[in-house]
């Protein structure tokens, strides 16, 4: 089983991917992160991925798609959470055909829902955990000691993408080039909605009603 979770950056995707997996035993897969992963060992991939992701743009498809494959296969799960792909039409129908070679089902699609103005304000104080993926806020959700994560006491970073002219720049990426996809799957059937604009603790109990339904 696939599930899918769409929407803009800071639309709390990647804490709700978190949670869920937990719950229902699924392989959290957030082409981001794994983007990150790459470029945190200097891997040719990933330093071609990182001129893409510092100007807000989309990484070329075949990189993603190549990345994620291979960890699914590596995968022993029965089910993945995608965080973050398809962004596009053309991963969109490249995931479709993948789904069917290998007899997988698509669950729901979710769209978390988002005002643009929201995410600016919480991506710019976002803190991330480059070691277990773990994202803090300056101002409403700061760590316990400054600086450090909670959960594994790596040093936390601001991403070198989550400075507001990348930030406009990518929520415009996001308009542009995965919005089109909501359509895609609308008309299949699978797509539902989450207001993100909530707390954390809010979403977590809609999401869980929409994938109930
Ligand atoms: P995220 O952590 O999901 O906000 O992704 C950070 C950046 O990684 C994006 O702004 C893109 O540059 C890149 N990226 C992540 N997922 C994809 C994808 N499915 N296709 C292309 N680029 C991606």
């Amino acid at each position: 089983m696939i599930y899918i979770f769409v929407g803009p950056p800071g639309s709390g995707k990647g804490t709700q991917a978190k949670r869920l997996c937990e719950q229902l035993s699924l392989a959290h897969l957030s082409t981001g992160d794994l983007l990150r992963g790459a470029i945190a060992q200097g891997t040719e991939l990933g330093l071609k991925a990182k001129a893409f992701m510092d100007q807000g743009a989309l990484v070329p498809d075949d990189l993603v798609f190549g990345l994620l494959k291979e960890k699914m296969n590596q995968s022993q799960a029965k089910g993945f959470l995608l965080d973050g792909f398809p962004r596009n039409l053309p991963q969109a129908k490249t995931l479709s055909e993948l789904i069917s070679t290998e007899s997988w089902q698509l669950g729901k699609v979710v769209n978390f829902s988002i005002p643009s103005e929201v995410l600016v304000k919480r991506l710019v104080g976002r803190r991330s955990c480059p070691g277990c993926g773990s994202v803090f806020h300056v101002e409403t959700q700061m760590p316990r000691v400054a600086g450090v994560c909670d959960q594994c006491g790596t040093a936390l970073v601001h991403r070198s993408d989550d400075q507001e002219s990348v930030i406009r720049r990518r929520i415009d990426t996001f308009l542009r080039e995965t919005a089109p996809i909501l359509e895609f799957y609308r008309v299949s059937g699978s797509l539902v909605e989450v207001a993100a604009d909530q707390s954390p603790v809010q979403v977590s109990e809609a999401l869980l009603k929409v994938l109930r339904s």
